[in-house]
């Protein structure tokens, strides 16, 4: 078993406290690497070297241009070691080596693109319309930023935080899930490989109540982005308001992905599918709501049926896995927990609702795909993020309904439309409450294109250019020229 460090001020250090915790591999059920058990004090530790790094460090000091570079180069790192650490991910979290690996190769667009950002943000020379006056903005770093990861893709959380803030001149404290901390631990490593000067990049680990809280409670930090629960952003949110830390929440979803009666139906079913049972399900943006026409539902109910039921459930490492582990035993009870209300809520189960068995199962927790209909959309299976392989089929007649339905519900992350109408295509991403709409197509992703959520799924935008201004303070600057002295002090200029 591999023992890890905490990552503060460019060393790999133990925790205060001497403690460890197990990461344990979800598909065998096995722990296989020990995490450090970090506390308040690492947590002080970390903010304190970020601060001084930040504010009176190399890195405040050199030009944008040479802080773009270095961030460029660590995107390079990461192409290179982009199967390592793919492979530790997958121990980790349990997701298909195909997805993690996917993702890894993807990460260092971030770097890349951040990283040449970096010396593109200019400030603005204002027409004052004052006399003997010149009028200036520029952006300021807003100081140093604690990163708060989910586990279930730990690194491109990294990606999308932390090239932004370090774009704007922050530095980052990033505390990743318990349960999946050893990829962002050696991530760390490339980040002085690629000479990002010592405190920049810190990472400490522990549980969210025992150095999370800390962290965010911690008077040196001035920005928090969280991606979680919508409970626990609740909680990050009302925490920073005491100190008005600035913060960006990306949270989780109940999307809906809607079939109109005139879509390439084969597109929609793979579409579906993917949408619900991609990553076993465990995904902020799971299209875990179908909304299907009822002209069409019988048919269309079908083809997914036909396509859930070749999914290979088993080994994630395995290039022909389709459906791997759930990734944590709470995790676990909570899927099952969830089909049990769905049953006892009068949803029909057509397919799975079960722990899954069989050839490729170890002593990992899996759970049969599983597709609900006669669903309700005021059941709690359509109403709350279930965050695993469960999908609730709801039938509806018009585009208005379609509408109605999708919006109701406390999430805005994302939503799915299927249709060859072009007006109908153009129409209902505007009438949908939700941050990003993908017509005929879901699940894509871009270091170009703004992500977050609205209502409970979120607070800000992350990817985009304008996901670095998330980490930016104006500031306006007066200065006059004026020879004489004002005629009146005791009145506004
Ligand atoms: P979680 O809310 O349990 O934990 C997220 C992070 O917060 C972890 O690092 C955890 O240690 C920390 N934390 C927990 N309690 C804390 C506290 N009291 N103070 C400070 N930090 C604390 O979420 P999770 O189970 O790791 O992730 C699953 C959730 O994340 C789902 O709801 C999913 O939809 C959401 N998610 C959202 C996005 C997005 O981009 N919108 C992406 C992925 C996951």
């Amino acid at each position: 078993m591999k023992t890890y460090q905490l990552f503060i001020n460019g060393q790999y250090v133990d925790p205060a406290n001497g403690e460890w915790f197990d990461s344990i591999d979800p598909y065998r059920g096995q722990p296989w690497a020990k995490v450090p058990r970090g506390s308040a004090a690492d947590a002080d530790k970390a903010v304190k070297a970020a601060n001084e790094a930040m504010w009176r460090g190399p890195w405040s000091k050199m030009t944008a241009s040479a802080r773009g570079k270095m961030m460029r180069k660590l995107g390079d790192l990461v192409a290179a070691n982009a199967e390592r650490l793919a492979e530790i991910e997958v121990r980790d979290n349990g997701k298909l080596m195909a997805e993690m690996l996917g993702q890894l190769r993807y990460h260092p667009e971030w770097w890349w693109y951040f990283g040449g950002l970096v010396d593109k943000l200019e400030g603005g020379l204002v027409p004052i319309d004052k006399a003997d006056t010149f009028a200036y903005t520029t952006h300021e770093p807003v100081g140093v930023v604690a990163a708060l990861t989910a586990w279930n893709s730990p690194l491109l959380f990294v990606a999308w935080k932390c090239a932004a803030a370090l774009a704007a001149g922050c530095a980052v404290v990033v505390k990743p899930s318990e349960f999946t901390s050893a990829s962002t631990l050696e991530f760390a490593a490339l980040t002085k490989e690629a000479g990002i000067p010592d405190g920049i990049f810190n990472v400490v680990t522990g549980f969210g109540p025992e150095i999370g809280s800390e962290l965010i409670s911690h008077p040196g930090v001035g920005k928090i982005t969280f991606t979680g629960s919508d409970t626990t952003g609740a909680k990050v949110y009302e925490t920073a308001a005491r100190s008005l830390k600035r913060v960006s929440l990306e949270l989780g979803g109940k999307s809906p992905n809607i079939v109109f009666e005139d879509a390439d139906l084969s597109a929609a079913a793979a579409g579906t599918i993917s949408g619900i049972f991609a990553a076993t399900g465990q995904t902020c943006i799971a299209g875990s709501r179908l909304l299907v026409q009822n002209s069409i539902k019988n048919e269309f109910v079908e083809r997914l049926l036909n396509l859930a039921r070749s999914a290979k459930i088993g080994d994630p490492m395995q290039s022909d896995t389709n459906i791997g582990p759930i990734t944590t035993p709470a995790q676990y009870k909570k899927v099952l927990d969830y089909i049990d209300v769905a049953k006892s809520e009068g949803a029909r189960c057509l397919l799975g609702g079960r722990p899954a068995s069989g050839d490729g199962i170890t002593g990992g927790q899996f759970v049969e795909p599983t597709i609900f209909t006669d669903v309700d959309n005021n059941m709690r299976i359509a109403r709350e993020e279930v965050f695993g392989p469960v999908l609730s089929v709801i039938g509806f007649d018009t585009e208005e309904d379609a509408v109605r339905i999708a919006n109701d519900t406390i999430y805005g992350l994302a939503a799915g439309i299927w249709t060859r109408d072009l007006a109908r295509a153009v129409r209902v991403p505007k009438l949908l409450r939700a941050g990003t709409v993908w017509v005929n197509t879901y699940r894509a992703i871009s270091y170009m294109m703004p992500f977050g959520g609205m209502k409970h799924s979120g607070v800000g935008r992350e990817s985009g250019i304008d996901a670095v201004h998330e980490y930016l303070e104006t500031k306006s600057v007066w200065i006059s020229t004026a020879q004489d002295v004002p005629a009146n002090p005791f009145v506004m200029r």
